[in-house]
C-alpha cells in the first residue's frame, strides 16, 4: 500500500530516505504531518530524539526540516556501529 506522500518534495525525499533505513512512518492529524519511528527503539539507541521524530506538514523552511530529519536518521546508532559521541 503506497504511503501518503508529503507535499513538500524535500521532506518527501527525507521520508523515503528514512524508510530505506527501516524507519516507520505514522501519520498524524493536526499540527504534525506524522511521526518517524526509529526501528531500534531501545535504550542503546542514541538518536537523541527518543527515536521518535515529528514531521511537520508546513515547516517554515522545508529544506531545513528535511535536513534535520535526515540528521536524526543518520545519528541513530541502531544497527550501525559508530564511535561514542556522548559527553
Ligand atoms: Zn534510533
Amino acid at each position: 500500500m503506497p504511503r501518503h506522500r508529503h507535499s513538500k518534495k524535500e521532506i518527501e525525499e527525507a521520508l523515503t530516505y528514512a524508510e530505506a533505513q527501516g524507519w516507520r512512518i505514522d501519520l498524524a492529524s493536526g499540527h504534525a504531518w506524522g511521526r518517524l519511528y526509529c526501528p531500534y527503539n531501545d535504550s542503546d539507541c542514541r538518536c537523541g530524539e527518543f527515536c521518535i521524530v515529528s514531521v511537520w506538514s508546513t515547516p517554515k523552511n522545508s529544506a531545513n526540516h528535511a535536513r534535520q530529519l535526515r540528521r536524526v536518521v543518520d545519528n541513530c546508532t541502531g544497527g550501525i556501529s559508530s564511535e561514542e559521541e556522548e559527553t
